[in-house]
């Protein structure tokens, strides 16, 4: 092809790009606010309709799909028949209430979720009145400019305008799984979907290279909308554990319902107990054993512990997370943003010949150079000019004026960058913006550059680069000397200014020139068209100068590292910047072995043997480019570690897939990060990992405890019936007793412990072992032990009152307040399980504790106290004396329970700090 030619087809193109934007009445620099405003109107939000939900009628109804409620509708028909109409009655209260619970838990578990839907919402880049905007994906409108980057989501359709090494994964679309490459070249209308290399299709992923596009259609008038028409549908609120505590419960149901029968028929037959009697004890029996508010309570628990997280910045994506994340025992974690602020300054800059001392602050473009105490003037050193072109057009952030200062949209080192040039140049915030790019290479996490061919009013054609030092040292051929002509290159100054900058903790970037450029392309020079490459670069370019750029650690970064400490989970840095500047960051954020860091080249050199000894030691990870992430998640595994991994590049999610919990970045993450990911981070903070650690062992412990308190209760007032009916002895409590125990407690205590707060040493615990069963040997033993002190508690209670002569109703109704006073020593007891029950703050409780310990009370004084209610649930008031000797009942039981942990404490402890 001839350069004509070439030049031809371009403007074909450019032609063609025009035509569509006329079209749509669009402008290359993008629509304005008010007709953005205007189009959404008219086209309405870019977002595809959702699935319809299940309606509140079905959601109500599913509620009574359960064995157990099933197993009560059963009894409730056989009581009417047998004619005991307040047991019916009874059972049925019991059916509603616990429908009506389990219906308003759904829907605010579902609540939750959507809450964290919203939460996730992707974002794109657009152009607004011909200035770059972070606006919502949904709020895209036809004809609005939007701007790709690898990692993103495509929002809309888009006919591309401009591309640089653009490629697209369409297999969303086309089944095609290699990458498309994107150019802007118009193609026949009828060309299928996956030929269409001028279009790119809303929710197929940018996998490399950057281009902009106008937006042809949006939401469901889109590719994708047309195929599928709708958003997937609602995870539902789930874990492995929860799963299987749910299927531990259902089979749990049939092994008493079984054994249920098996009473059934020894009461009938070898008792010979009136049937209805002994119908409604075996009735009682099951309600009791079965822990039906089980599954509800601890989806509960997870919802708490889900908006907890979002509370503290961490998004839960996918739900098993929760439980991972309790159970994290390394972090590795990105420097830039996560550990440190992401607020740059250019606070150096060296030259062939000196160090500049650089002035101002924030994104602020005031501020001056100094040497040697005093402003310099660019005129005395010509190379800054040059050292400003290159910073301000490989570039692709601006700056804002804003109420508080400046800010910067784009990725904030570029930002400090064009503040840098602005200081530079003296001409305002928009440094060089006459100037037009011709040609680019993105920059990748891969090569750690990026290159930018323009061309100034004048026609001046040129390249400049900026990148990772080491990288576009390899690449230069000679420097640029003080008085702007080419000299030869002084490796060893380089590197001794870039080791003495990044020492400092300054992210050193160097900035170069392609040489031998700069001739007016109109008369002949260098083809200006075409794309650039790596090879355009190679051994061709002139290095201008580095700068240093200060980027300070977040303090609460500082103590989250801490806490991790404390909790016995170790921290590990991983980033693509330079060794020096990363042991000098480890060492302000108070890593456990910042001095011994390894590089990506050490890492390329190592087996996996080597690796496997030197990981767990080594907390810094330099220069590193993503593939070097996957191998060292695995090497962690390896050691039986779990591992949190934190990424935001596209190429971050293999590791953070491979990762027991991967953690995206909300802010600067790509959108295939956040898709690989478990957990977002919305501020991309490391504090917002320690928290959602923390939360997720809460939600591990509220987990327990649930089942800590539910178990054991229903294992005693099981055995209370059984023993009773094994007996051939009157039940010390009704079934219908039962059954009001079982209703009150449901909707009060059995709740109040998915709310419950973190305790005070969860952060000073080793990381529980990932696959320690939950229903392991101690809680057994806690059902054992709690279970037998009920039965003797209850059956005491009910042979002192007999013995005293009391009436049988007494006798029942001082055992059923006996087991519910039980219950409340029982849930304060649950309430510490790895500390002492016995401070000021576990007494005090919280809110959701006092609520239901005081609903409940009012509830037994209605039922031993009220007349009608004692019709009912055949009850009688309490003398008061024998009401004080029930509590000292529970005081004394909570004693003993509370020694006995003390006990098993005491043992531990050593053992656990030897660890
Ligand atoms: P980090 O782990 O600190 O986020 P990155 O992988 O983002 O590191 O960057 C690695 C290196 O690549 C940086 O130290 C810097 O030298 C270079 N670099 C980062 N961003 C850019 C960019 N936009 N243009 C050119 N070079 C960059
Ligand atoms: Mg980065």
């Amino acid at each position: 092809m001839t350069r004509t030619h070439e030049r031809d087809i371009s403007e074909a193109h450019a032609r063609e790009g025009a035509r569509v934007l006329a079209a749509l009445e669009a402008l290359p620099t993008g629509l304005s606010d008010r007709e953005a405003a205007d189009r959404l109107a008219k086209y309405g939000e870019n977002r595809l309709p959702e699935a319809p939900r299940r309606g509140a009628l079905v959601r109500l109804l599913s509620q009574f799909h359960n064995v157990l409620i099933y197993v009560l509708i059963g009894a409730a028909a056989v009581t009417a028949l047998l004619g005991h109409y307040v047991d019916t009655g009874v059972i049925a209260a019991v059916v509603v209430v616990n429908a009506v619970i389990g219906f308003i838990q759904e829907g605010r578990a579902e609540q939750a979720m959507d809450a964290i839907r919203d939460m996730l919402a992707p974002h794109s880049s657009v152009l607004r009145g011909g200035r770059r905007k972070g606006i919502a994906s949904a709020e895209i409108v036809p004809g609005d400019i939007v701007l790709l980057e690898a990692g993103e989501r495509v929002p809309a359709d888009l006919r591309l305008l401009e591309t640089a090494g653009l490629r697209i994964d369409e297999a969303l679309l086309t089944g095609e799984s290699v990458p498309a490459e994107k150019e802007t070249r118009a193609v026949a209308g009828e060309a299928p979907l996956g030929d269409r290399h001028g279009m790119a299709y809303s929710g197929t992923l940018v996998t490399a290279g950057t281009g902009r596009g106008v937006a042809v259609a949006t939401g469901p008038d889109t590719q994708i909308g047309r195929i599928s028409g709708l958003l997937q549908s609602v995870e539902t609120l789930t874990t492995p554990l929860i799963r299987q505590l749910d299927s531990f419960a259902r089979w749990l149901t049939l092994l008493i319902l079984l054994v249920a029968g098996l009473l059934l028929a020894w009461g009938y037959y070898v008792v010979h107990m009136p049937f209805g009697e002994l119908f409604m004890a075996v009735v009682g029996l099951s309600v009791a054993a079965i822990p039906e508010g089980l599954p509800a309570v601890l989806t509960i628990t997870l919802a708490v512990g889900v908006q907890a997280m979002a509370r503290r910045n961490a998004i839960v994506r996918r739900l098993p997370a929760i439980e991972t994340l309790g159970s994290v025992s390394v972090i590795c974690s990105d420097k830039t943003g996560t550990l440190t602020r992401n607020e740059m300054l250019a606070a150096t800059v060296a030259t062939s010949r000196h160090l500049f001392a650089v002035t101002g602050e924030g994104y602020s473009p005031d501020g001056t150079l100094r040497l040697d105490e005093r402003d310099v003037t660019p005129g005395e050193h010509g190379v800054l000019v040059e050292i400003a072109r290159a910073a301000a057009l490989c570039n692709d952030a601006a700056l804002h004026p804003h109420d508080e200062g400046w800010r910067t949209e784009g990725d904030p080192m570029e930002g400090a960058l064009v503040a840098l040039a602005a200081k530079i140049s003296g001409d305002g915030h928009e440094p060089f913006a006459d100037h037009e790019r011709l040609a680019e290479i993105p920059f990748d996490a891969a090569h750690r550059y990026m290159a930018v061919r323009h061309r100034s009013v004048e026609g001046r054609v040129e390249t400049h680069v900026k990148g990772a030092p080491e990288q576009v040292l390899a690449m230069c051929s000679a420097q640029r000397g003080p008085d702007g002509a080419a000299e030869p290159l002084e490796r060893e100054h380089w590197t001794r200014e870039m080791d003495a900058i990044a020492a400092k903790g300054q992210r050193v970037l160097a900035l170069a020139a392609v040489g031998g450029e700069g001739q007016d392309s109109k008369s002949g020079g260098r083809p200006d068209s075409g794309p650039l490459s790596g090879d355009d670069l190679k051994g061709r370019l002139v290095m201008l100068g580095l700068v240093g750029l200060i980027d300070p650690p977040r303090p609460e970064a500082v103590a989250a590292v801490a806490e991790c400490h404390g909790a016995g989970i170790r921290v590990k840095m991983i980033t693509g910047d330079h060794a020096g500047t990363a042991a000098a960051i480890g060492r302000q954020i108070g890593l456990t072995n910042p001095n011994r860091v390894l590089t990506g080249n050490d890492l390329d050199a190592m087996d996996d043997a080597e690796l496997s000894a030197q990981v767990v030691e080594t907390d810094i990870f330099a220069r590193t480019s993503p593939e070097h992430k996957l191998r060292l998640v695995s090497a962690l595994q390896a050691h039986g570690l779990t591992v949190a991994m934190t990424g935001d590049g596209v190429n971050d999610a293999p590791a953070l897939k491979r990762a027991d919990a991967g953690i995206a970045m909300g802010r600067k993450g790509s959108e295939a990060a956040k898709e690989a990911a478990d957990l977002v981070l919305a501020d991309d903070n490391f504090a917002s990992i320690a928290a959602a650690v923390r939360e997720g062992r809460t939600v591990y412990d509220n987990i327990k405890k649930v089942l800590s308190w539910t178990l054991p209760t229903s294992g005693g007032e099981s055995l209370t019936v059984a023993l009773a009916l094994l007996l051939g002895m009157a039940l010390p409590i009704t079934a219908v007793q039962i059954l009001w125990v079982n209703l009150i407690t449901a909707v009060t205590l059995g709740l109040a412990l998915a709310f419950e707060p973190t305790e005070e040493d969860t952060m000073r615990r080793r990381p529980r072992p990932r696959h320690q069963p939950i229903l392991g040997g101690e809680l057994l033993w806690h059902i054992l032990l709690v279970s037998g002190l009920f039965l003797a508690a209850v059956f005491g209670i009910y042979f002192y009152a007999t013995d005293r002569g009391h009436a049988p109703e007494l006798a029942r109704t001082m055992a059923l307040n006996t087991l519910v006073v039980l219950e409340i020593f029982h849930l304060f007891f649950i309430r510490n399980i790895y500390g002492t029950s016995l401070t000021w703050k576990a007494v005090k409780g919280t809110p959701m504790i006092w609520a239901s310990v005081i609903v409940i009370t009012l509830a037994q004084f209605a039922i031993t106290y009220l007349p009608p209610l004692q019709a009912v649930f055949g009850t009688t008031a309490v003398p008061f004396f024998d009401g004080v000797l029930i509590v000292a009942v529970g005081a004394v039981f909570f004693a003993l329970i509370e020694i006995e942990k003390q006990l098993r404490l005491v043992f531990r402890r050593p053992e656990a700090q030897a660890e």
